[in-house]
């Protein structure tokens, strides 16, 4: 049943959060910044009014427990993200926090008692704005830091380390954020979809599947550049020419096989004058899929697909990787237990995969992860217009306590 009143105070509290923020004028909140304290410090009297133990990893990672009955039977860990891009909106991140909060001050007035340990964890970094290295709260604690990312520098030359230092933390001490995976029963995040699909399902609520690969490449066509008066079309090497027909090949690709997208949102263009024929231009090509093996075809036909193009039109095409990271899928069990939950609320079952990444990927490597994407409005995040109805927090709040309620039937057999 949808509790209204927590479903406000999880809007107020986004609200408060929101207003915190590193310029007056929009919501920035990096990682180990004074703003990203007041917003930590922030949710950790909530965290304590709420019942949690409180208490921050050496990485400024905020953590809230609530002890479990049965000492031998782990922790389940909920969360999200309490640093936000540039001009973020409200949601992307406190949303998973606040939701979870939501579900332990929910427990406490219901008097249920969990077998094993919940905590809320609120990660210091996931959007990487700062030090441009993603998710290096969340990888702290699945165990995967690299101690050279404390030399990373932010736009203003400090160091991670000594932002960290500054910040009251210990760089010295970062393997301690890691957790024990024998420890822990499992991840839950509730984010905000920041795509289209449940708005266009009518759903408040959905379950991922899990959380998609990504290749991105650069792709430089070079052609002959030419005077744009004197090279008859029938005699020319446009290097532009050929990048419009591939990019429209991409388009075509990404609908082709089911649920691959691609996208071309980079394109240079050489020499770059009106009068002269492009010489040469280069393109970024971003292209994602939940299932490796469909997303490596979709890669290798694409590539083909440039060749051919240039080869017809006498241009030389170059192709040059440049990252590739492996789809997450999530848990089949959690997957199954959020199922259930939604239908315990009576929501019908919508499945999607998530094109954006999460803290859930770095923690797949500790744990079995699962997640929950909420509406928003028009799909639109990264944004200030980023939008949620408190009737879907509601609902959000009611699947996750049914989730938690469930796994913990699962332990008591
Ligand atoms: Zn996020």
């Amino acid at each position: 049943m949808i509790d209204n009143n927590a479903a406000k105070l999880l809007l107020q509290r986004a609200d408060a959060l929101a207003a915190i923020s590193e310029d007056p004028d929009l919501l920035v909140r990096r990682s180990l910044t004074p703003a990203m304290r007041r917003a930590q410090d922030l949710m950790a009297s909530w965290f304590r009014e709420a019942g949690l133990a409180v208490r921050e990893d050496a990485l400024g990672n905020l953590i809230g427990r609530l002890e479990g009955t049965d000492p031998g039977a782990g922790v389940f860990l909920l969360g999200s993200h309490l640093d936000t891009v540039r001009d973020a909106g409200k949601y992307d991140g406190p949303l998973g926090i606040l939701t979870a909060l939501a579900v332990v001050e929910r427990l406490r007035t219901s008097g249920h008692r969990l077998p094993f340990a919940l905590e809320i964890l609120a990660f210091t970094d996931e959007e990487g704005l700062r030090f441009h290295t993603s998710y290096f709260g969340s990888s702290a604690m699945a165990g995967e830091f690299h101690p050279e990312w404390l030399t990373m520098t932010d736009s203003e030359g400090i160091s991670m380390a000594e932002a960290l230092r500054a910040y009251g933390g210990d760089p010295d001490a970062v393997a301690s954020c890691a957790r024990m995976a024998r420890e822990v029963r499992g991840y839950c995040e509730v984010h905000i979809e920041q795509g289209p699909v449940l708005e266009a399902c009518g759903l408040p609520v959905g379950v991922v599947t899990g959380i998609a690969g990504q290749d991105r490449a650069t792709v430089t066509l070079v052609g002959t550049p030419g005077h744009a008066g004197t090279v008859p079309m029938a005699l020319r090497h446009d290097a532009l020419c050929a990048a419009a027909e591939w990019i429209l090949a991409v388009e075509g690709q990404a609908w082709a096989p089911e649920g691959v997208v691609a996208t071309v949102g980079q394109a240079e263009v050489r020499p770059g004058a009106s009068n002269v024929i492009p010489g040469e231009v280069t393109l970024s090509l971003d292209l994602r899929h939940q299932d490796d093996g469909i997303r490596r075809q979709a890669a290798e036909d694409l590539q083909l697909e440039a060749t051919e193009i240039a080869t017809r039109r006498g241009v030389v095409v170059h192709w040059q990787p440049i990252q590739s990271s492996a789809a997450v899928p999530c848990d089949p069990d959690l997957i199954d237990g959020l199922a259930q939950a939604i239908a315990e609320c009576g929501y019908p079952l919508c499945k999607l995969a998530s094109g954006a990444g999460h803290d859930a990927v770095p923690l797949s490597s500790l744990t079995w992860v699962a997640m929950l994407f909420v509406r928003c409005a028009g799909g639109i995040s990264h944004n200030p217009a980023e939008s949620i109805t408190a009737s879907d927090a509601g609902a959000a709040i009611d699947v996750l306590y049914r989730f938690i309620l469930g796994q913990a039937m699962d332990v008591n057999g």
